[in-house]
């Protein structure tokens, strides 16, 4: 990747067949599809990569069982499908997981379509590789897998599986992966407005709010890859625009491992027909998500006290000892960019969001733009691929008829050539780091958090055996992540690298507090932050977290 002051210069001087606005998972999909066929791109974000929706999600790349249940059944095709392709084309970062959904005493209709619902589920996948049946387990067994489980209330459970990601990583690991092949990307540039030429979007206006200044990128076509606010910037452009997206909120908390002791992640029905997760992650324990509409501002969601009880309340039906406000170290909230529909909500009574539908649209306005609304986190590979031939259809014939065959269903994710690659280098990375003394489960973080770049971050340690020290005392990261996400990927604020780069402040809020002033100190040597600059992040960093951590405390 290359650093933004070297973008700028670029993007200043030249015209590009696309640019992308939006650097969430979308866009960042775009861009690597965009590339790969040979266009030239530049993504835009006006935040940090992946500071909307994309870091907020349950980070499960799956094949939506819930939604067979709205019979949904090409999109749940269509998941299991990409699920299966990205555990191969990322197999360090995308991990198959066994979840387990307990089976109540009292609801002997609801086992039967529980077991209808995966024998479905479990052929929708079938044939697409990686998939593995479900499986009926007695209550000895559930309990073996999920001690925390009240025996008096279930009759057994049904095991299947899925798989888990890590999400902003996933949309940094796509990034680089079209930045290698020629797009350029920026954070903090955002698109304040368009110029057009013969009625069709010819340059897009940014605002650098990194350094301040504004910036005209010139290009023959544009994405607008903005999630919930694709809206907004479609807006911007004119042309009568109506509001296509209801943004709904998800709320997850996280919880100790020793809250809630299971072996295996689980699915949880509640009284209100909804399905709860329960997901190891990170050393901790994911609970989410709810699903509720949300009219408040789109930037910074915060999770309501209203939605921490539910969730506490969902695992509280099933646990053996209850978890409490006492047991989360976390909690954040996430707005997913669906499409309106008139029937979720009858008669004017209050909209559904959990009716409404996860599918996405593409549109090409008449002024060039071409908007993606809606989807999925599993899904962005496909969904861009639609984006950029739609997106072919708008450019010049010159350009469409040089651009080649998509190749993103063969390019591997984490730098890796093929799974061979991936084998070999894994073990050489692995005997590089033992002889420094690095920890397995600092290892295996790294491997899964960078792929081939894990040997950059580890060549750090070896120049400066100080940067081994973990960054906070109960996860894995260590300090020389910090200098290589700063040199490497982009990474300008105390928040970038302790929220996305690291999943710290999404995993244990009160320790990222606690780290927080030596990751300062050390970015303040690398990108030379005056002692001011440093105390303002800070004051950002805490002001963010003390926020957070008043919802749960
Ligand atoms: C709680 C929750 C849980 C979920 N769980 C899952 C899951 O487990 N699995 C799954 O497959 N999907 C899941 N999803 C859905 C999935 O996360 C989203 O569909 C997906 O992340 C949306 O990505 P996006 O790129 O469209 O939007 P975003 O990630 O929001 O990216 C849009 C970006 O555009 C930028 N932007 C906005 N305006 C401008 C501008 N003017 N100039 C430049 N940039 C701009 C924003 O800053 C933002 O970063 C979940 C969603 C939620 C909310």
């Amino acid at each position: 990747m290359k650093t933004r002051n070297q973008v700028l210069e670029v993007a200043a001087l030249r015209q590009f067949d696309l640019v992308v606005i939006g650097g969430g998972i979308v866009g960042a999909g775009v861009a690597q599809n965009a590339a790969s066929r040979g266009l030239s791109v530049l993504l835009l974000e006006r935040a940090d990569f992946a500071s909307g929706t994309s870091s907020r999600t349950t980070k499960l790349i799956h094949g939506g069982l819930r939604y067979l249940e709205q019979l949904r059944f090409g999109m749940t095709r269509e998941l299991c499908q990409e699920r299966a392709l990205l555990e191969q084309l990322a197999p360090h970062m995308v991990r198959d997981f066994s979840f387990i959904l307990p089976l109540l005493k009292d609801d002997s209709f609801f086992a039967w379509k529980a077991g209808i619902g995966l024998t479905l589920y479990d052929m929708l996948a079938s044939g697409v590789g990686g998939a593995h049946r479900h499986s009926q387990i007695t209550p000895k067994e559930l309990l073996e897998y999920v001690p925390a489980m009240s025996a008096k209330l279930v009759s057994g459970g049904l095991r299947f599986h899925d798989c888990i990601t890590d999400d902003s990583r996933l949309v940094i690991e796509v990034i680089k992966s079209a930045c290698s092949l020629g797009a350029l990307a920026i954070n903090y540039c955002e698109a304040i407005g368009f110029e057009k030429t013969d009625g069709k979007i010819a340059a897009v206006n940014c605002h650098d709010r990194y350094s301040g200044g504004d910036i005209t990128i010139r290009c023959k076509a544009c994405i607008n890859a903005t999630g919930v606010w694709a809206d907004e910037v479609a807006q911007m452009v004119g042309g009568g625009w109506k509001k296509r997206i209801t943004p709904a909120k998800g709320t997850h908390i996280v919880v100790q491992p020793s809250a809630l002791e299971t072996n295996s992640a689980l699915f949880l029905p509640t009284k209100d027909n909804r399905y709860v997760f329960v997901v190891p992650w990170q050393r901790a324990l994911m609970i989410g998500t709810t699903d509720t509409a949300y009219t408040g501002p789109l930037e910074h969601p915060l999770p309501t006290s209203a939605e921490i009880d539910y969730l506490i309340s969902v695992v509280n039906t099933y646990a053996v000892k209850p978890i409490g406000r006492r047991d989360i170290v976390a909690a954040w909230a996430g707005l997913r960019p669906l499409i309106s529909n008139e029937a979720a909500a009858p008669n004017g009574s209050p909209i559904n969001t959990s009716q409404l539908s996860r599918e996405y649209e593409i549109v090409a306005m008449l002024d060039g733009m071409i908007v993606v609304i809606g989807g999925k986190l599993t899904n962005y590979r496909l969904m861009a691929d639609q984006v950029v031939e739609k997106a072919l259809t708008q450019l010049p014939p010159e350009v469409t008829a040089a651009a080649t065959q998509p190749r993103t269903h063969r390019i591997m994710l984490g730098g890796w050539s093929d799974k061979n690659d991936f084998l070999t280098l894994t073990a050489s990375i692995a005997s590089q780091a033992r002889k420094l003394g690095i920890e397995p489960a600092t290892l295996e973080h790294l491997t899964a958090s960078y792929g081939t770049d894990a040997q950059a971050v580890i060549d750090l340690v070896e120049k400066e055996p100080g940067l081994n020290s973990r960054v906070c005392p109960d996860f894995p990261p260590i300090m020389a992540e910090v200098v290589f996400c700063v040199l490497n990927e982009m990474a300008v604020s105390l928040e970038d690298l302790l929220c996305r780069r690291m999943r710290l402040g999404v995993i244990h809020q009160r320790q990222c507090l606690e780290a927080g002033p030596k990751v300062a100190m050390l970015i303040q040597s690398l990108l030379g932050w005056d002692n001011s600059r440093t105390d303002l992040e800070l004051q950002s960093l805490e002001g963010m977290l003390q926020e957070h951590i008043a919802c749960y405390s």
